[in-house]
């Protein structure tokens, strides 16, 4: 899977971790929350979902800060509006053939949202950017399209997908290009029709990048995302497997009795936050001061997010090293953050989390499992397998009726999840595939062979 770069601003600073051990840290997980920017080699890869450890080598995202200078950054704002203008002209163009029922292809989408567009005066400025980024916003706005559409037809796994969102003017713009739309020009970043951008390299590239993903955040700066081919590299294999049970109190309780406490990076940051929001809320449309205080706003969202980003790294990393297989709960959270719980859910991180441990696990040659999430992991005794029925939330420690032992709740599940997850690889079977909870270790036996 390749995973996407998510604020990493501090590349260099919450990188160094992994410098001078023979661990180095930081590929780059997706943030989930951009919709439509996701770019479209993440998604292809997406459908994959044992990706890159079979073949010993990994798709990661570098991301590295870039500082185009004041014309530059004039030309890159042109070539933003343009990709996005022709992003939204594909999806309106998509949008009408599907209303009349018209089949279109995609070559005949690129035609007439670039080609034929670039001749009207209305779209004749779009001849005055590189058409690699057109054409790559073409394949976005096609990709987003096709995963709705899919999604409609239940052709598609997961959470349901909705119709693509124009892309708008404030906030993060990105453009992609492929190999023909950049050049490293020794420690620059040759963009076409832009020129050669000053990057700060904070890491080496392990390889040629295939290609690039130049990206303004909303709060002014400027990165660029590179896919890069990386060897996987295997860590000598440890006897240590653990199971992991996500929760709000902690973030993490392991089945072997560790709390990863939860920062709640976002809840610290409330408070300026809002205050933030409020003066932004006050402040004139259009006047430069409103302009400050969005870029206020921005800030601290960005904090925000490269100290999660950083913790969840880091969490995973020490989750993947120390143990030779890991297994999660698969969690609902597109359900809970329907919830009265949804910001809470949002700050935990979760999703971020899982996808670096599912990442690291692959580069460092590591199982990782995401087990049912219809599992009763709370119910059921985990030293005799006794389902002892729902439990309130409130009730943290508890006694099994049948054996006595006396459970800690989030370490009692986090042992099942494990269980689970053991059986689970005997079987040799899909994780998550059983609808049914097996009682730990009986299974066990029974279907050896097929391990
Ligand atoms: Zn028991």
């Amino acid at each position: 899977m390749l995973l996407d770069a998510a604020g990493l601003g501090t590349a260099a600073g919450c990188g160094e971790v992994g410098r001078g051990s023979e661990v180095p840290v930081h590929d780059v997980p997706v943030d989930v929350e951009r919709g439509n920017h996701v770019p479209a080699d993440a998604v292809l890869l997406r459908d994959c979902h044992r990706p890159v450890a079979c073949c010993g080598v990994v798709q990661v995202r570098y991301r590295y800060r870039i500082y185009p200078g004041p014309g530059q950054q004039q030309a890159l704002a042109r070539v933003f509006g343009c990709a996005r203008a022709v992003y939204n002209d594909c999806l309106v163009l998509r949008d009408g053939c599907h209303a009349v029922g018209e089949k279109i292809s995609d070559t005949e989408v690129q035609r007439r949202v670039i080609t034929l567009a670039k001749l009207t005066p209305e779209r004749a400025w779009l001849a005055g950017v590189a058409s690699v980024a057109l054409v790559q916003a073409c394949q976005d706005a096609r990709r987003a399209y096709r995963n709705w559409f899919d999604s409609l037809r239940g052709r598609r796994k997961g959470p349901k997908i909705r119709h693509p969102k124009p892309r708008r003017k404030h906030g993060r713009q990105s453009i992609r290009l492929t190999r023909n739309g950049f050049v490293l020009h020794g420690d620059r970043l040759y963009v076409a029709k832009v020129g050669d951008i000053r990057v700060a390299w904070s890491r080496v590239l392990p390889s040629v990048p295939s290609s690039v993903t130049v990206i303004k955040e909303a709060d002014g700066r400027y990165y660029a995302s590179f896919v890069v081919e990386r060897e996987a590299a295997p860590l000598p294999a440890c006897d240590r497997e653990i199971g992991v049970d996500l929760g709000l109190a902690s973030l993490a309780v392991t089945s072997a009795g560790e709390m990863i406490p939860n920062p709640r990076f976002l809840r610290t940051a409330q408070r300026r936050l809002r205050k933030a929001q409020r003066v932004l809320s006050r402040r004139q449309k259009g006047s430069a001061n409103r302009a400050k205080a969005r870029h206020r706003v921005a800030v601290l969202h960005r904090t925000v997010r490269e100290t999660r980003l950083d913790h969840a790294h880091k969490t995973a990393l020490r989750l993947v090293r120390d143990n030779q297989a890991v297994y999660a709960e698969d969690l609902a959270v597109s359900g809970l953050m329907r919830t009265k719980l949804a910001r809470s859910v949002a700050d935990a991180g979760w999703s971020l989390l899982l996808r670096c441990v599912e990442e690291k696990a692959a580069q460092y040659g590591r199982t990782f499992a995401r087990i049912g999430r219809f599992e009763p992991t709370s119910q059921v005794c985990s030293a005799c397998g006794v389902k002892d029925g729902p439990k309130p939330l409130s009730i943290r420690i508890w006694a099994c009726a049948a054996c006595g032992t006396v459970h800690d709740r989030d370490v009692n599940a986090a042992r099942n999840i494990l269980a689970a997850g053991r059986a689970d690889k005997e079987n040799g079977c899909e994780a998550g595939a059983r609808p049914h909870h097996v009682a730990a270790g009986a299974e066990a036996g029974t279907h050896r062979s097929a391990a």
